[in-house]
């Protein structure tokens, strides 16, 4: 009989689950590869930079700068700003910015990105931080 054992299980590698266990947590999680020191998103069994596995947990500080951002209009829905935020530990995440002006994008705004729901689901919040609205 021939053992069919996977060497590698797969499955548990894929970190997709626990990066939203630890959304639901109260984290922003990243991934931080101990072979390379590059900060690694969205979370991977690999890392892209130097393909090593030794990827560990980190949790951000939530502080970053706006990328990029627009306004999603909605029938029936407030219009809402998404934005693409570069977060002080080197990566760049998608969020809700909850305190925008609609189609006053807030490129180059600092944001504080927290963890949070959007229609029940976990997901990334930010509200943006320091001067106040300039408007
Ligand atoms: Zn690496």
């Amino acid at each position: 009989m021939t053992d069919t054992t996977p060497l590698v299980d797969l499955h548990a590698l894929k970190p997709g689950p626990e990066y939203w266990e630890r959304v639901t947590g109260g984290a922003v999680p990243y991934q931080h590869c101990n072979a390379c020191g590059e900060s690694v998103f969205f979370p991977r069994a690999v890392c892209p930079h130097c393909g090593a596995t030794q990827l560990e947990w980190r949790e951000s500080s939530g502080r970053g700068t706006v990328y990029s951002a627009t306004t999603v209009h909605l029938r029936d829905v407030d219009p809402y700003t998404v934005a693409l935020v570069d977060l002080e530990e080197g990566i760049r995440v998608m969020t809700r910015i909850d305190d925008a002006v609609p189609d006053e994008p807030p490129i180059g705004r600092a944001v504080l990105v927290v963890a949070g729901e959007i229609d029940r689901q976990p997901a990334l919040r930010a509200s943006l931080a320091g001067e106040g609205h300039d408007a």
